[in-house]
């Protein structure tokens, strides 16, 4: 069965990308200089200098884009940065390297297998640059004649364009006329039909040659036809990934699933015809592969038999980087009585190049405070700034970041500027931190629903 596969360009160019303000939205890159050192405070990022450093090195290695299929794994105590550094990572990369970030748990989902979910993910960090030649015909409307099925539903036409000493006689398609009926054209318009879009722009109603093509866009070049038609050709890049040109030539699902998000599961017969179509523009040199990173964060959650598959999927020459985090020491590896480091098999932790963070100094945890006191637009007085530090120490510094904008809340309340100690002391009796609220369970025994669990059905993890 013959299919035609598309890229589905013109339609995803209507989409766009949203960004997400959120925990680590101060980080806007790993701050290493040009020799990859790390600089003491840089683009929202300071400390962790080996593991920035490590980060670093991956990050040149995916620009470089000849090497695909590696796992590196971020391995470190809860709240060292991991995640931060992922997205410092990600916030580096070219805007057509594909970076995905998924929850481990992500993949236990209802509408799809374990496999087929973490397929997605792969296909879309993976970037296919796609490189288009868009002719562009500049024309006056001779005549415009258009033809309805009996149910109006099918249109065919012809147009005639003069063009700069020829006319030339177009047959026309639904798309091309929907594109006419828009602009309104009628015979003695001038037009600008760009063939790869389809798109036509109406000039006006006068011939004019030389026309000012500026707004047509960069990078154009005349190039005079041996047929005397004055036309301008320009190369369209477009960067799509794999799951993309999946879902858009899925019959069952369209492009329109990808703004919905539910996709459902591919037919491994159409990723075979789409891989090898995607063989043959490489080899044509119309398209370019860009191996791009997937973050699996948490990823002690995925089972045995993800693990397995990920181990498989990282051999295949279509496969993204893939940068797991977990903050497990010794764990359960899930669906295996087995215990394993950071509950991943020995197989593929062998496999994977590892990086370790490490619990932060105070100087650190002073300088991370004061990052996110900017980007969420709070003073903390010098002695405000000194107890939240201490408490980040003592407890953990997500739950100091935490209180950053509760005890900012308080301090415009007091109708003061900047927060004060007394702000803090209060958010720290309001909210309780996870020491404290071990303690505080060990205090109510009994007092609660279901606090009782076996240690065999929580899995020794
Ligand atoms: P977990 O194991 O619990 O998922 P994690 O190691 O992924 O933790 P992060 O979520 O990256 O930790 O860090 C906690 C918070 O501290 C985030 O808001 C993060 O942006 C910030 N942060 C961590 N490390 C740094 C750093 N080196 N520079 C700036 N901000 C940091």
């Amino acid at each position: 069965m013959a299919t035609q596969i598309t890229t589905g360009t013109s339609e995803l160019r209507e989409l766009t990308k949203i960004e997400r303000i959120g925990a680590h939205s101060h980080i806007r890159g790993l701050g290493l200089d040009e020799r990859l050192e790390p600089r003491a405070n840089s683009q929202g990022m300071v400390g962790q200098a080996k593991a920035r450093k490590a980060a670093g090195l991956i990050l040149k290695m995916v620009q470089e884009g000849k090497i695909a299929g590696r796992a590196i794994l971020m391995a470190g105590p809860p709240s060292t940065g991991k995640t931060a550094i992922a997205m410092g990572m990600a916030q580096s990369l070219g805007s057509d390297v594909p970076f995905t970030m998924i929850g481990a748990s992500e993949v236990f989902s209802l509408s799809m297998s374990k496999t087929e979910a973490l397929t997605q993910a792969l296909q879309r960090s993976i970037g296919v640059r796609i490189k288009e030649e868009s002719e562009i015909i500049e024309g006056e409307v001779v005549e415009l004649q258009i033809d309805r099925s009996l149910t109006g539903a099918t249109k065919t036409g012809k147009l005639t364009i003069k063009t700069t000493d020829m006319e030339t006689i177009y047959d026309l398609g639904n798309k091309m006329i929907d594109a006419l009926a828009k602009e309104k054209v009628l015979a003695g318009d001038v037009i600008v039909i760009d063939k790869a879009s389809g798109k036509i722009t109406k000039l006006g109603r006068s011939f004019a040659r030389s026309r000012d093509y500026d707004a047509m866009g960069a990078d154009t070049k005349f190039v005079q036809c041996p047929d005397g038609e004055i036309q301008k050709r320009r190369e369209v890049v477009h960067t799509v990934s794999l799951h993309e040109i999946d879902v858009i030539n899925s019959r069952t699902q369209g492009f329109l699933a990808l703004f919905a998000g539910d996709t459902g599961e591919i037919k491994s017969e159409l990723r075979d015809q789409i891989n090898t179509k995607v063989g043959e523009w490489r080899e044509e040199g119309k398209a370019e592969i860009i191996p791009g990173v997937l973050f699996i964060d948490e990823v002690h959650m995925l089972d045995i038999e993800c693990f397995s598959f990920l181990n498989r999927a990282l051999e295949n020459e279509l496969s993204p980087i893939v940068i797991m985090a977990s903050n497990r020491g010794m764990a359960r590896i899930r669906g295996t009585k087995f215990r394993s480091p950071h509950g991943l098999p020995v197989d593929l932790l062998d496999r994977a190049l590892i990086i370790s963070t490490k619990p932060y100094e105070q100087q650190d945890v002073e300088q991370i405070i004061q990052i996110r006191c900017q980007e969420e637009d709070v003073t903390l007085t010098p002695a405000a700034l000194a107890v939240l530090t201490t408490m980040a120490l003592e407890t953990t510094l997500r739950y100091a970041l935490n209180l950053i904008s509760t005890a900012n809340i308080l301090a415009r309340r007091r109708g003061v500027p900047a927060v004060d100690t007394e702000d803090l002391r209060r958010c720290y009796l309001y909210f309780l931190d996870e020491k404290r609220s071990v303690q505080w369970l060990k205090e109510q025994q009994g007092s609660l629903v279901f606090d009782e669990i076996n240690a065999e059905e929580d899995g020794g993890t």
